[in-house]
């Protein structure tokens, strides 16, 4: 599936999977496209994990997560609202059956698990369902951020 995405810069309309990852550009000026749903969110597998989180100068939340975990995906609509308000800090997943490498690396005993990156390091663990309010409480530190 794929959503068309009008370039508000040069006019240009953009055909974006619905699958597709991060800020899509526009093919003609490269310039962001502005996005209908919530950001997506990004995914993390064991390729692109260590870079991802060393590179970004930003904080950097995860996700353990996994798709047969209702509450993980109860989670799902909050945790893309708080990437959404709080553009300063990167929202990541990692899917813990495609990845149990990564699970076992950070030792995700129960999912979700949501850990706060920053410069790579491990600065904040919440394991548990989380609604939007508990989710600014919990990561107001790096919230704050802009
Ligand atoms: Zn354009």
């Amino acid at each position: 599936m794929a959503e068309i995405i009008r370039c508000p810069a040069c006019g240009v309309s953009n055909r974006v999977r619905d699958d597709y990852r991060g800020v899509p550009l526009c093919g003609k000026c490269k310039k962001p496209l502005p996005l209908k749903d919530a950001p997506r969110l990004r995914i993390l597998t064991t390729d692109n994990f260590e870079s991802s989180i060393r590179l970004n100068p930003r904080p950097m939340l995860v996700d353990f997560w996994a798709a047969w975990c209702l509450p993980c995906r109860q989670m799902a609509k909050a945790l893309e609202k708080f990437a959404a308000a709080h553009p300063g800090i990167t929202v990541a997943k990692v899917d813990t059956d495609a990845e149990p490498g990564l699970a076992s690396q950070f030792q995700i005993f129960s999912i979700p698990t949501l850990i706060m990156f920053v410069k790579g390091r491990e600065v904040h663990r919440v394991s548990g369902a989380m609604g939007e309010k508990e989710l600014e409480a919990a990561f107001q530190p790096w919230a704050q951020e802009k």
